[in-house]
C-alpha cells in the first residue's frame, strides 16, 4: 500500500463550520429548519443528493446547489486544516506516495483551500466536486494508472468506505470528520483510527 487517495473534508482540513452554515442556508432557501452541529453530523450524508432528497424534495438540485456554492463562499466561518494533517504530509511525500484528493466539495473551494492553507504542492491531482465518489473512482484510477492494491482511501464518511470497499482498496477511516464513530464502525473499515498521525504510526511500524 503505497499511495493515497485522501477524501477533504473531515480528513484533511475541518470545513463543517462554512459547511453547516451554508447546509442551512439551502434548508433556509428550501423553506426547511435550521440544523445544529449535531444534527448536521447525525443527518448529512454522501452522496448529498440523497440527503437533500430527503430534506428538500420539492427543490431542484440544480437550485440547491447554487445556493450552497453562494453560501458556502460568502461564509466568514473559518476552514483550518487538521491538526496531524501536515506532518503526515510531508512524512508521505517524503516516502515518495503519490497523493490525490476525492471530493464531493465544490472544485474551486478545495483547490483555493489547499493553496490558502500551503499544502496543494503534496498532490498529483485533485478530483473535487464529485456527487457520487463510488461511481467515479474507476475514472480516477484510470486516469493516473493507479493498481487499487497499491492503494489507501482515507475517508471520515460512510461513503468513502464504500467507494473504497467498491474499487478494492484498503480503507481508513479516521474521526476527525463528520460521520460518528459507530456509524463508521458499522461501515467495516479496514482500519478505524483517530486521526492522520495514528495512521502514519500504524504506516511507520509496517
Ligand atoms: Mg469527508
Amino acid at each position: 500500500m503505497k499511495h493515497i487517495i485522501f477524501d477533504w473534508s473531515g480528513t484533511v482540513v475541518d470545513d463543517l463550520p462554512p459547511v453547516i452554515e451554508a447546509t442551512n442556508a439551502v434548508l433556509q432557501y428550501a423553506g426547511r429548519p435550521a440544523m445544529d452541529r449535531e444534527t448536521f453530523r447525525r443527518r448529512f450524508k454522501l452522496p448529498y443528493t440523497q440527503f437533500y432528497a430527503e430534506e428538500s424534495p420539492h427543490v431542484p438540485l440544480a437550485e440547491l446547489e447554487i445556493e450552497f456554492r453562494r453560501a458556502f463562499a460568502a461564509s466568514q466561518e473559518p476552514v483550518t486544516i487538521l491538526n496531524a494533517s501536515l506532518a503526515f504530509l510531508e512524512q508521505a511525500q517524503k516516502d515518495s506516495r503519490r497523493m490525490f484528493v476525492l471530493s464531493s466539495a465544490p472544485a474551486q473551494a478545495v483547490v483555493a483551500q489547499a493553496h490558502t492553507l500551503g499544502i496543494h504542492h503534496f498532490f498529483e491531482a485533485f478530483h473535487a466536486g464529485i456527487v457520487d465518489k463510488k461511481a467515479y473512482i474507476p475514472q480516477l484510477l484510470a486516469e493516473h494508472s493507479l493498481d487499487p492494491a497499491e492503494l489507501i482511501y482515507i475517508g471520515d464518511m460512510v461513503h468513502d468506505i464504500e467507494t473504497a470497499r467498491h474499487a478494492n482498496i484498503f480503507s481508513v477511516a479516521v474521526l476527525t470528520g463528520y460521520d460518528y464513530p459507530e456509524v463508521l464502525q458499522n461501515a467495516r473499515p479496514d482500519l478505524l483510527l483517530p486521526d492522520l498521525e495514528h495512521l502514519g504510526r500504524w504506516l511507520s511500524d509496517r
